[in-house]
C-alpha cells in the first residue's frame, strides 16, 4: 500500500515497549523477526523500548541489537509507563507500516501477514487486533477489562472498539499524526480511533504471557482506566454537576420540611436526620470536588509541557543509509 514516507525508512517497523521482560525478549525477537521477514524480506526494523526496567531487559536488547542489525534497542531514562514507552518507539521508528505489539508475546506476531493483507484488501490505515479470548489471565483481569471497555464505550466521545489493546498495524501517516499529538495522558488506542480513516478489526486469541509477570498491577490498571476516561470524556464532570443539582433540589425540600416543622412547633428531635443530611451533602461535595480535581490536575500537568519521555540511549549496530 502506498503511503507517504516522511523519512526514508524500511518497509516495516515493529515497535515493542518492554518493562522487566528479560525472559521474553529472545523469544520475542525470534518470532517477530520471522513474522517481519515473511512480509518485508530484509526490509524491516524492530524497535525494543526498554521502559526503565529493573532487570537486564536493556542488556539483552542491546545484545540482540548487536547481533541483528534489524534491531534497535532504546532505553528510557526511567520507567515512564507503557503508553509513553510506546510513544518513544513510535517517534523513533521509520517504517512505512508499523506494528505495535507487546514484548511479552501475548499478541502473536504471526498475525502480521494477515493484518497487512486485510489492510491492503480493505484500503485501511489501521488494522487492530480484537481479542476473542484471553488465555492465562485471571477472571478478575478479564472481568475488569470487559467492564472497562464497555464503560468506556458509553462514556467516550469517540468510538473506541471494545476488547482491543494497542496491538495494531498502522500506516506511516497515522504514526505521524500520533506523533504530533502532544498530550501526556496518552491512551494510544483512543487516539488512534480519534484519528479516523478506515480502521478494521481482525480477531485473535490472546495468549498467555510467554514469561514474567504483568507490569499492570491493580493500581496501574485503575490509573490507566481513569486516564482513558478523562482523556476521552467530560461526562464525569456533567455527572458531577447533575449530582449537585439533584442534591440542591433534595435540600430545597428538606429546608421546606424544617420550616414547616418550625412553624408547627416540632423542632427538638431530629439528630439522626440532621447528621444524615450533613454526611450526605458532605459526601456529595467531596465526590464532585474529586472529579473536578481529576480534570484540574491533568490540566495542570499538561500545561507544563514537559517532554513526554527522556531517552537515555539508542543502540543500533550500524546506521542504516
Ligand atoms: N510495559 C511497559 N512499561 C510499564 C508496564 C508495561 O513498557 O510500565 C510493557 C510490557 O513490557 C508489555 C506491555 O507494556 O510489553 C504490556 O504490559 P503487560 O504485559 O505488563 O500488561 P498486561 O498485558 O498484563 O495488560
Ligand atoms: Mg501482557
Amino acid at each position: 500500500m502506498a503511503s507517504e514516507h516522511t523519512v526514508e525508512g524500511p518497509r516495516f517497523s515493529v515497535v515493542a515497549p518492554a518493562y522487566n521482560e528479560e525472559a521474553c525478549l529472545e523469544a520475542f525477537h525470534r518470532r517477530a523477526s520471522d513474522a517481519a521477514r515473511i512480509v518485508a524480506g530484509d526490509d524491516y526494523e524492530i524497535i525494543i523500548v526498554d521502559d526503565g526496567s529493573r532487570d537486564s531487559t536493556f542488556e539483552i536488547a542491546r545484545r540482540i541489537a548487536a547481533e541483528d542489525p534489524h534491531v534497535v534497542a532504546v532505553r528510557l531514562s526511567r520507567n515512564f509507563g507503557h503508553q509513553l514507552a510506546l510513544c518513544a518507539g513510535l517517534k523513533l521508528c521509520r517504517g512505512a507500516h508499523i506494528l505495535i505489539i507487546d514484548a511479552d508475546l501475548q499478541d502473536p506476531p504471526e498475525l502480521l501477514a494477515a493484518m497487512l493483507q486485510a489492510m491492503e484488501a480493505e484500503k485501511a490505515d489501521v488494522v487492530y487486533g480484537q481479542r476473542r479470548t484471553r488465555a492465562g489471565e485471571t477472571a478478575f483481569k478479564r472481568g475488569t477489562a470487559k467492564a472497562f471497555y464497555r464503560g468506556l464505550r458509553r462514556l467516550a466521545d469517540v468510538d473506541i472498539p471494545a476488547d482491543t489493546g494497542d496491538f495494531r498495524l498502522i500506516t506511516r501517516r497515522v504514526c505521524d499524526i500520533l506523533n504530533t499529538m502532544p498530550e501526556r495522558y496518552r491512551f494510544t488506542r483512543g487516539l488512534v480511533s480519534w484519528i479516523g480513516f478506515r480502521q478494521i478489526a481482525i480477531s485473535y486469541d490472546r495468549e498467555a504471557r510467554f514469561a514474567g509477570t504483568s507490569g499492570y498491577p491493580v493500581r496501574k490498571m485503575i490509573r490507566f482506566a481513569v486516564d482513558a476516561i478523562t482523556s476521552f470524556s467530560i461526562l464525569p464532570l456533567r455527572i458531577a454537576s447533575f449530582t449537585g443539582l439533584v442534591a440542591s433540589i433534595v435540600s430545597g425540600f428538606a429546608i421546606l420540611y424544617t420550616l414547616v416543622s418550625w412553624f408547627t412547633g416540632h423542632t427538638v428531635a431530629g439528630w439522626t436526620s440532621l447528621l444524615s443530611a450533613v454526611f450526605l451533602i458532605g459526601g456529595i461535595q467531596l465526590f464532585v470536588l474529586g472529579i473536578i480535581g481529576e480534570y484540574l490536575g491533568r490540566l495542570y500537568l499538561e500545561t507544563k509541557q514537559r517532554p513526554l519521555f527522556i531517552i537515555d540511549e539508542v543502540y543500533r549496530a550500524h546506521e542504516r543509509t
